[in-house]
């Protein structure tokens, strides 16, 4: 060891944002990479199966509860964990074509069953939620956002976070969403962005919190926007668990790993702990 140098390490919490699994794919194996390398929390996100999405109650209770069972089998590994149900709307906005006016009866009937895990205990927010991440007609546009409104207000309501799925080129996007948040009467910090790039400062996010997804050419940004953030960041990876793209996201171990080239980096020991334990626990509350 050279003298003079300290060598740091993290053995604090580490939680991932923003995680799905599968169980055709490496499932409870990823979870276990992600514990092995000193990970303690995982968000685990609803993914559907977006080749056929449900369109009836029965279905959406069924998908649910399905993910809520994989949740429970990652816990008994030693992981603690939050879920996030909802509609995806990579999945939901194709039911706008599909399913005709009936989209929007299906749209709730997903947000009511998710919703009843919630109340259940079962489940922490709804999301992945959202609008259309590609060009779609002006209507469809107008109904997704409609959509998004009524569930903010419904979020307000029920006083939970949801975890938001939205465009990523627009600097005006933040800013869109605080309005709309604004105007559904819910707190801006219950908006979680998930897939958030990496800068930080409240003038950029507008008071929402950025889930930032935790690439290599995050750390740089991070470092020179944290200390303007309005009230922190957290890290995620949208670990897929896809069997057919296994390399075309960020893979389980990335949010240990960047968490300590953070650190090295010359991040507070206090603001990690935030990132990873005392965020997390206000937006979705104490496990
Ligand atoms: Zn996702």
């Amino acid at each position: 060891m050279i003298q003079g140098v300290i060598l740091v390490d993290w053995n604090g919490p580490i939680l991932d944002d923003h995680f799905h699994l599968n169980r055709n794919g490496r499932f409870l194996d990823a979870a276990r990479d992600f514990l092995r390398v000193g990970g303690t929390d995982l968000v685990l996100v609803h993914c559907p199966d977006f080749a056929s999405p449900p369109v009836t109650r029965k279905g959406h209770a069924e998908a649910y509860a399905d993910t809520i069972a994989m949740a429970e089998q990652v816990r008994e590994l030693g992981l603690g964990v939050r879920v996030i149900l909802g509609p995806h709307p990579a999945a939901f906005a194709h039911q706008f074509e599909s399913l005709g006016d009936r989209a929007e009866e299906n749209y709730w009937d997903s947000i009511e069953t998710a919703l009843h895990y919630v109340h259940e205990g079962l489940a922490h927010g709804i999301g992945e939620v959202g609008r259309p991440h590609w060009p779609v007609s002006d209507e469809i546009w107008q109904r997704s956002n409609t959509l998004l409104l009524e569930t903010m207000q419904l979020a307000a309501k029920e006083d939970i976070p949801l975890q938001l799925h939205v465009e990523g080129e627009s600097d005006e996007t933040y800013g869109e969403l605080a309005q709309m948040a604004d105007k559904a009467g819910l707190a801006r910090e219950k908006l979680v962005r998930h897939y958030a790039p990496p800068r930080v400062d409240e003038s950029y996010t507008h008071g929402l919190t950025p889930s930032v997804l935790a690439g290599s050419g995050s750390i740089e940004e991070l470092m020179n926007t944290f200390e303007s953030a309005s009230h922190g960041f957290m890290l995620e990876t949208d670990y897929m668990d896809d069997p057919r793209r296994p390399g075309a996201v960020l893979g389980p171990k990335t949010v240990p790993k960047r968490t300590r080239q953070l650190l090295a980096a010359g991040l507070d020991e206090e603001i990690l702990y935030h990132c990873h334990k005392d965020l997390p626990d206000r937006i979705y509350g104490c496990l």
